[in-house]
């Protein structure tokens, strides 16, 4: 009998819970599962909730202590939208909100937990896209919204440019990979985030020298940065163009070479297999069962592809000498880093760690140096020349 009325209940409470937005057919077939979820103790306790606001977008983290299960609804509104995301099964007993600052887009955040759930319920500006990534290690669920793109302005405008007074930096978002307890790519004694971050620091050195380039950094020291901060970063410094360094590794050591990336969820073997490791997962299966819901991703792609347009030829003719070749500059992935960034973004992965040439290579300050400049000169005539790269 009390089981039957704990059941009830927890029927009565998840028509409460759901019951006022409209119940989808999906849910109702995975009520019986909800049920059991709600009826056992939960194992899994909330540790985290991160939330980055936006000017026009919000990004969500929620790290529980194990992978559960979850839901997430929007509701439209007339002029503001909500969103819940339910988590199953969680015990968040004594977890409160980290104070959190409301902006245009965000209107307000509140945490209810309601028997074995949490219900995060986030008020908004109207939400045009949203996406969802789960990453692993640990396990955590990353949720974007995005608003309405703003009309399309170009900023600046080419008069503008010429115009010393009214200049505006064009603000660049470095990201050097890795970091910390995390050295991304090793061999012998190289670590690749200590190559990405030496190449980061000459990018923001040589930056004064272009008048229109502002040169910000996700990191300066060796850190780590979880892969959702980074965007969220370089949002936060509301960039133009997101660049996230990093160096390769392959099991054959004749291979070299460089090649810049762009977001895209349409990618080959290859591809696939190097935004596995750069995506910290385990294998293929898991990035394939990603479900990215609504990916707003094609956003940016076209402006990202004008940068790497510029960039690939560039670098192909500077390190020519060096006898390095740039082995793609078109190529689409699913790196998880670039999620998020409103802004054109590019990962770079600047030479093979276990190509013993280029190693040597990327431990000479004149060749970083060389790479530094090449992509310097090349953002600022994609700036000057296609100035509506920098449309918001
Ligand atoms: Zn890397």
């Amino acid at each position: 009998m009390k089981k039957f009325l704990a059941v009830t209940l927890c029927f009565l409470s998840l028509f409460s819970l759901y019951g006022k937005d409209q119940i989808k057919e999906e849910d109702r077939q995975s009520l019986t599962q909800l049920l059991s979820d709600l009826t056992s103790d939960p194992d899994k306790k909330l540790n985290d909730i991160k939330v980055w606001p936006g000017e026009n977008s919000i990004r969500v983290a929620i790290y529980p202590s194990d992978r559960v299960r979850y839901k997430y609804n929007l509701l439209p509104g007339e002029k503001n939208d909500r969103i819940y995301i339910d988590l199953l099964s969680v015990d968040a007993d004594g977890f409160v909100l980290p104070d959190i600052e409301y902006g245009s887009f965000l209107k307000g955040i509140r945490m209810g937990i309601r028997d074995n759930s949490v219900r995060i319920v986030l008020d908004t500006s109207k939400v045009e896209n949203y996406s969802v990534i789960e990453m692993e290690e640990p396990w955590r669920i990353v949720i974007d919204y995005y608003g309405k793109k703003e009309e399309t302005k170009i900023y600046p405008d080419k008069k503008r440019v010429k115009d010393e007074k009214e200049k505006p930096p064009v603000v660049v978002v470095i990201d050097p990979g890795h970091g910390g307890r995390d050295p991304g790519a090793v061999v012998g004694n190289m670590y690749e985030k200590d190559v990405v971050l030496r190449l980061a620091k000459k990018i923001e050195a040589l930056a004064p020298q272009y008048e229109l380039l502002d040169v910000k950094l996700t990191r300066d020291g060796d850190v780590f940065l979880p892969l959702e901060e980074r965007a969220a970063i370089a949002n936060a410094f509301n960039g133009n163009i997101f660049i996230s360094l990093h160096a390769n590794a392959f099991r054959d050591k004749a291979v070299g070479g460089v090649e810049i990336y762009h977001l895209d969820n349409s990618r080959d073997d290859y591809s696939n297999r190097l935004a596995l490791v750069e995506n910290r997962m385990s294998d293929t299966k898991s990035l394939l069962n990603t479900i990215l819901v609504g990916m707003t991703m094609s956003y940016y792609v076209k402006d990202s592809l004008k940068y790497a347009s510029d960039l690939g030829p560039r670098l192909k003719r500077d390190l020519k000498p060096y006898g390095v070749r740039v082995r793609g500059y078109r190529k689409g992935a699913l790196f998880y880093v670039l999620v998020g960034a409103r802004m054109p973004s590019l990962l770079i992965e600047v030479g093979f760690l276990t190509n013993e040439r280029e190693r040597k290579l990327l431990a000479d300050e004149k060749y970083l140096n060389t790479i530094a400049r090449s992509i310097l000169d090349s953002i600022d005539n994609v700036v000057r020349t296609k100035p509506e790269v920098l449309q918001k």
